[in-house]
Parts: structure tokens; C-alpha cells; sequence
């Protein structure tokens, strides 16, 4: 699909999904056929997350090869951008500032074919940092899904664990150095309990916020 896509211009496709999804496998592919392109390209990814360490290095046939610029903010890309580059890649872009969409934006707008991968909801399936507003602002978007560890199903929600158990609405959105881990689970087995309690039902048309205000 966006193999295909050509315009004059420069323009932004985002890849979103849960972990495990294969965002940065996508992203990949798409940074090797760029390479096989014979494009100039940059490939950005956050600070936060080492999970991926040098599995951002590609190479092509013709041996050229290509590192991701470790990046902790959005300021940190504009600076590095190479103004040389047609494509810039940006990979874990959930755990970046808002600044990120207004790079972005400048970047295709000059031009650039900006691809961006990160995933869209954080642990308890609310909209992750600058992913809704660069969703919005793509010109390409495809929401890629895992496989649910529990029944099998498409996975569309990221089940933080802390020492096996679901962690609890109130935990911080991002746990740097925690020892949390993730699953891959559709809506139906998402589990994320209320602060000391277990999970409660939501009533229909009330929000969890609302419902944390109201004591609930
Ligand atoms: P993302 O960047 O979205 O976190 P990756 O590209 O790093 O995803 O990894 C995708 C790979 O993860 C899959 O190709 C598969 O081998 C593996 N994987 C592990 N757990 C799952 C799961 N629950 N569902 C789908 N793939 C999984
Ligand atoms: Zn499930």
C-alpha cells in the first residue's frame, strides 16, 4: 500500500499497534526497500526502550548500511536531521514529546517521506503521547495487531505486568528501569484494576476518570 503511494511532496505514514505487532519489522522493511531505492535515509529511535538495540542496523546488498540515532526528544531529531535526507524514520515515537509533530510536519513539508512507527495506547488502552495527533496529521496510517497470549485473538491492548499481576490504573504511564513486563491481549482479556481494588465493572457511558472523581 504505501509502497506504492508517490506524491511531488513529501508526506508522513504512521505504523500504530500493540507490542509485539511488528511495528519496527515494518519499519525495517520499509527503510530496506528505500535503501534498495537508493534513498538517502536517517533512522531515528527513542532513548526509552533498548529492547531493539542495534536491530535497527540494516544493510543492503550493495553494503551500505544504515544506524538508528538514539533520541530522547523531538528537539534532539530536528538537530540531527541530515538535510541531505529524503527519508527519515522514527521508531518508539510514544515515548517522545509533542514537538515531534510539528518535525514531522516540517519535515514532509520539505519534502521528506517521514515514516514513523510507536504504539497507540499505553497500558491501560489510552492514546499513547503524540501518536493521536500524528495519526491525524498522517497522510498513510496502517494499525497493525499481535496475537492475544490468552485466546488467540487479534491483540489491540498492551497488558503491563508488574511481578505477574495486571498493574493498576494509577501506575505511571511510562516505568523507566521498572520491572514490569507486557502481553499482548485483545480488549476482552485487558485487565487493568482500579488502585486497591480489583477490577470493577465500568457502567456503560461513564468514564474511568469520572468514575476515580467520583470515589467510585
Ligand atoms: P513491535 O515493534 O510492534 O513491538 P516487533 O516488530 O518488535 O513488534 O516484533 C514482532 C514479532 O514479535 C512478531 O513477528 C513475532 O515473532 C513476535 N511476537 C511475540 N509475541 C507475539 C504476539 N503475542 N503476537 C504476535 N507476535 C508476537
Ligand atoms: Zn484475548
Amino acid at each position: 500500500m504505501s509502497g506504492s503511494f508517490q506524491i511531488a511532496g513529501g508526506w508522513i505514514e504512521v505504523v500504530v499497534g500493540v507490542m509485539f505487532s511488528g511495528k519496527s519489522e515494518e519499519l525495517m522493511r520499509r527503510v530496506r526497500r528505500a535503501i534498495i531505492a537508493r534513498k538517502r535515509i536517517q533512522v531515528f529511535k527513542s532513548h526509552l526502550d533498548e529492547r531493539y538495540a542495534g536491530v535497527l542496523a540494516v544493510s543492503s546488498h550493495d553494503g551500505r548500511t544504515i544506524d538508528a540515532f538514539p533520541v530522547d526528544s523531538s528537539a534532539q531529531i530536528a538537530q540531527r536531521i541530515d538535510p541531505t535526507a529524503q527519508v527519515i524514520a522514527i521508531d518508539e515515537a510514544q515515548f517522545l514529546d509533542r514537538g515531534i509533530v510539528q518535525v514531522a510536519a516540517d519535515l514532509a513539508g520539505r519534502g521528506r517521506r517521514v515514516i514513523i512507527a510507536g504504539t497507540d495506547t499505553d497500558f491501560r488502552g489510552e492514546p499513547f503521547g503524540p501518536m493521536p495527533d500524528l495519526l491525524a496529521t498522517a497522510e498513510l496510517v496502517d494499525k497493525l495487531h499481535a496475537i492475544c497470549v490468552l485466546c488467540g485473538a487479534p491483540a489491540s491492548r498492551n497488558q503491563r505486568l508488574i511481578e505477574g499481576r495486571p498493574a493498576s490504573w494509577d501506575s505511571p504511564t511510562i516505568m523507566v528501569g521498572g520491572h514490569e513486563s507486557y502481553e499482548a491481549r485483545c480488549r476482552a482479556c485487558h485487565v487493568v484494576p482500579r488502585c486497591d481494588e480489583s477490577q470493577v465493572a465500568i457502567p456503560f457511558g461513564v468514564t474511568a476518570e469520572g468514575m476515580r472523581h467520583s470515589g467510585r
